[in-house]
């Protein structure tokens, strides 16, 4: 897809979806803590583990540094790679207390708040953007599985890592619409773009699409 043809699809998508930041209201360290957890999960189940790990403590850096290993573990198995994730959660705990006292938020107040969250454990690019879109509103774009699948499709770029395609993304989307963009993205491609079969019969980006998954559409003369 051409650059043009893709800033119009994405003013379509940006007019046709309504999205929710799920991270508003949230405490900046749960948020985090969700994302982590969302790695190789989905996100109906990545909610339902957070919410039910929040039931049984105060998801915050004091409470998950000290809590013990076996019940993050049995919380967060759902959710799968517990027993890696855990480890890596509680060092992150740990380094947020000792970096910032705990106050998550303070990264803000950083010369580089990216860098800064990526210099914590376990924590790489896909991350910080995430964190730093839906907690900040900043002008990152982060690119998940989905907006992945959808440059691919449209050939956005030629290449595949995380780098070259946020920075396409970057250089298609004006910063202030990044945020909620990537969260337009991101719906349009769980609800129709999707991963197996495409709903091509109802995409209202039919018409800019050149990708080779592309399905014919019915004519009214086969209906
Ligand atoms: S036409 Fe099909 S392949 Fe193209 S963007 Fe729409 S749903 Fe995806």
């Amino acid at each position: 897809m051409r650059d043009d043809a893709f800033r119009k699809a994405f003013d379509i998508l940006w007019r046709r979806f309504r999205v929710e930041n799920w991270a508003e209201g949230k405490d900046p360290f749960e948020v985090l803590v969700s994302i982590v957890v969302s790695q190789n999960s989905t996100d109906l189940v990545t909610e339902r583990v957070v919410r039910d790990l929040s039931h049984q403590l105060a998801v915050r850096p004091k409470e998950v540094a000290t809590a013990p290993e076996s019940l993050l573990i049995d919380a967060l198995r759902p959710a799968g790679l517990a027993r890696q994730k855990v480890p890596r959660i509680q060092e992150l705990a740990r380094e947020v207390l000792r970096r910032f006292g705990g106050d998550l938020m303070r990264v803000l107040d950083e010369p580089d708040p990216r860098q800064t969250l990526m210099d914590l454990p376990g924590i790489g690019p896909k991350t910080a953007d995430v964190w730093l879109s839906l907690v900040a509103g900043a002008d990152t774009m982060p690119v998940d599985t989905h907006i992945a699948r959808l440059a691919r499709r449209w050939r956005l770029t030629r290449r595949k890592d995380y780098a070259a395609i946020t920075a396409k993304l970057q250089s298609l989307i004006p910063p202030r619409r990044r945020a909620r963009g990537h969260l337009v993205l991101i719906q349009f491609g769980r609800e129709i773009c999707q991963a197996r079969r495409p709903r091509c019969e109802e995409c209202p980006v039919y018409g800019l699409c050149d990708a080779t998954v592309k399905r014919p559409r019915a004519t009214s003369a086969s209906r």
